[in-house]
């Protein structure tokens, strides 16, 4: 559909810690279905603007939408509270740290989520959990607790838990870069495979190979600024901008 809103849209994101600006004039647009990238430098703002999309760090100016509700839209704390618990069920986040609870097994992990903010009873958040597990390739880990696992492990059970929820979208802000080497290919390896289903996604990543293989956009992005965005062929191998040249320099 020609027509179909964007799954998420930002517009005019403007963020300030004090005096410094992290985030200056970007606007971003993910039709459902797309996989875009979002590189550059440290510090250039991708992390600030992932959590950003889903209201975890608050823009000072600008608007974010997923479909047609505006998810940093001024509303009373006893409003906000509900909206942003609906907003970000459709908005799964996977960071670089394996932010599993450490006390719950996997099972438990996957599960609480949709039991507490769906009301899904035990017997179907089971089978929920079996089947995103079964997605990650992890069936025979249901049982174990985050410390039996590897970190690849881990971030899959991070991914399936996510998955869980069925949001929208995903954003994943270098899932892979804590990894040993050994363990980032796995890890990688699911996050292909939800390409190839059309999950929409937004990936923060330093990872140049996987950036070209799996998206169909790459946004780069340098001091709080969107320099260059466009296919992975045309920005990795054509690149306008002599700040991302000297970027791809180093990276490719
Ligand atoms: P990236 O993910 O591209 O490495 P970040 O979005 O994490 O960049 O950070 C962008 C800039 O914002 C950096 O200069 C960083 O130091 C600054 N920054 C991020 N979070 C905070 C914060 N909570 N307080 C102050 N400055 C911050
Ligand atoms: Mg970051």
């Amino acid at each position: 559909m020609l027509n179909e809103r964007p799954v998420i849209e930002v517009r005019h994101a403007r963020k300030s810690y004090g005096a410094v600006e992290v985030l200056r004039d970007v606007s971003l647009k993910v039709r459902k279905g797309e996989i875009v990238a979002i590189i550059g430098p440290s510090g250039s703002g991708k992390s600030t603007l992932l959590r950003a999309i889903n209201n975890l760090d608050p823009l000072t100016g600008g608007e974010v939408w997923l479909e047609d509700t505006q998810v940093n839209e001024a509303l009373p704390p006893r409003r906000y509270e509900a909206h942003i618990n609906r907003v970000r069920q459709d908005i799964g986040m996977v960071f670089q740290h394996f932010n599993l609870f450490p006390h719950l097994s996997v099972r438990g992990n996957i599960t609480l989520a949709p039991m507490m903010l769906k009301g899904i009873g035990r017997k179907e958040a089971d089978e929920l959990a079996e089947q995103q597990l079964a997605r990650v390739g992890l069936s025979d880990r249901v049982d174990f607790m985050p410390s039996q696992l590897s970190g690849g492990q881990k971030q899959r059970v991070a991914i399936a838990r996510a998955l869980a929820m069925k949001p929208k979208v995903m954003l994943f802000d270098e899932a892979t870069s804590a990894l040993d080497p050994e363990l980032v290919e796995e890890v990688n390896l699911v996050m292909k495979q939800l390409a190839e289903e059309h999950m929409t996604m937004i990936i923060v990543t330093h990872e140049m190979g996987f950036a070209q293989d799996v998206c169909d956009r790459v946004l780069f992005m340098d001091r709080g600024l969107v320099v260059e965005q466009g296919p992975p062929d045309v920005v990795f191998r054509q690149p306008r901008h002599e700040r991302t040249r000297a970027f791809l320099r180093k990276h490719l």
